[in-house]
């Protein structure tokens, strides 16, 4: 468990409730007086907020200061409903970008550095945040913003840019087209900070590799600030993520309730020095867990696991939480698979049963292969399932993506 000043979160707990109209409206219909918290085992039982409530608090429900104190808003793309807005105050500016240039420093990123910005400006929270944080460091900040890859390819060579920030499809896109046209000995890229989609480690390895570049994933979410709340470093074993603005717990999606570090489930952010938008509990709906113990690169600062999917996404079979990331880990674990499979969940003679099928490449021995993964399975997650091992080519592929959870229970 993260360490910290109870006083600390307490007082940010104080400030939200008595200063975000949110939160007076959210505490008073749960019966909770933030007075009686005065445990950590106290703060864990106040409720949660989502994205859902804070859509209700729509324009401007959120904001804690007074309008003189607000200097701008960012806001989440909303696909259904009302998007979420947060205000910021110049002190929250700030903290962001504090917080990102110490990302960038995180990553080995100077002040001799010069960072190609190509995430989106305006109302959501990307290229701003990846500038600040730049301009924090005192490094040169390209801000070409997305898209306009001619115009991206030629400054990188003219002005000799040495860092991208992109999402991982724009970093891929760009990659190809740099080994298309034969200017990568042109290109002086030495690291990409790659942030807001999840992706795969063969993606990863394909654009380090295509780029010659060491690559970090970043972190974060518009109600929280936006990116640059996470990052890897050199050791790239999870994210260090920043404990002197946020307080970070790992919670069972279904129950709730906190798990200890090292356990997967939803992660849950309270923020602690917010001051136009304070935050408490709140989800994300992002899978990870807290790494155990301190990184070898001499760091104090907590980690956290990659995202490994979203809670929407999870299944629950004999009582343990499987979440697509941990079925994905072991398909590549065990050797001989591709990379498909499907997961079929019966409930028979009163108990859950799960099928794991997958396709065995020519050569390698099914029976091998299917005791492989069940081994790993039991190993890693802790059920005990079954496996059926099909030829290449056995399970259906899709142009859009793959139904790959087949639940039998409710029937
Ligand atoms: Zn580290």
């Amino acid at each position: 468990m993260q360490n910290i000043d109870f006083a600390e979160l307490k007082s940010a707990l104080d400030y939200a409730a008595n200063n975000s109209s949110f939160y007076k409206k959210l505490y008073a219909e749960q019966n909770v007086n933030v007075d009686t918290v005065k445990t950590i085992e106290d703060f864990q039982s106040l409720p949660f907020s989502d994205k859902y409530d804070l859509r209700n608090a729509y324009p401007l429900g959120l904001q804690a200061v007074p309008d003189e104190k607000v200097v701008r808003i960012h806001s989440s793309s909303g696909t259904t409903g009302n998007p979420v807005i947060i205000p910021y105050t110049a002190n929250d500016v700030d903290a962001w970008a504090t917080m990102f240039a110490r990302c960038y420093e995180t990553a080995g990123i100077t002040n001799l550095d010069r960072i190609q910005i190509t995430p989106g400006y305006g109302l959501w929270t990307a290229g701003i945040g990846f500038q600040a944080g730049c301009e924090k460091l005192g490094a040169m900040a390209i801000p070409v913003g997305p898209g306009n890859t001619e115009k991206q390819l030629q400054l990188m060579q003219d002005l000799g840019s040495t860092v991208l920030c992109a999402t991982s499809s724009y970093a891929l896109l760009l990659s190809e087209e740099i080994n298309k046209r034969g200017i990568r000995d042109k290109i002086k890229l030495k690291k990409g900070v790659i942030g807001s989609e999840r992706w795969g480690d063969l993606m990863r390895a394909r654009i380090a590799e295509d780029l010659g570049i060491e690559l970090f994933d970043i972190y974060g979410l518009t109600e929280i600030y936006g990116p640059g709340i996470a990052i890897d470093c050199e050791c790239h074993d999870g994210m260090h993520y920043w404990d002197d603005y946020f307080y970070f717990e790992i919670i069972d999606p279904a129950t709730g309730k906190v798990l200890p570090d090292g356990e997967v489930g939803e992660l849950v952010i309270t923020t602690l020095k917010k001051e136009a938008a304070p935050l408490i509990r709140y989800r994300t709906h992002d899978l990870t867990r807290i790494i155990p113990g301190k990184c070898p690169c001499g760091s104090s600062y907590p980690r956290i696991d990659r995202i490994i999917g979203r809670t929407d996404d999870m299944i629950k079979v004999k009582g343990v939480n499987i979440f697509p990331g941990q079925i994905e880990d072991i398909i590549k674990s065990v050797p001989g698979l591709s990379s498909e499979y499907q997961i079929v969940i019966a409930h028979t003679d009163g108990k859950d049963t799960m099928t794991m099928r997958v396709e065995v490449e020519p050569g390698a021995d099914k029976d091998t292969v299917a005791a492989g993964v069940i081994t790993t399975f039991k190993a890693k997650i802790g059920i005990k399932i079954d496996c059926e091992a099909l030829d290449i080519g056995g399970l259906p592929r899709s142009e859009k993506k793959s139904k790959r959870v087949f639940d039998y229970r409710e029937d």
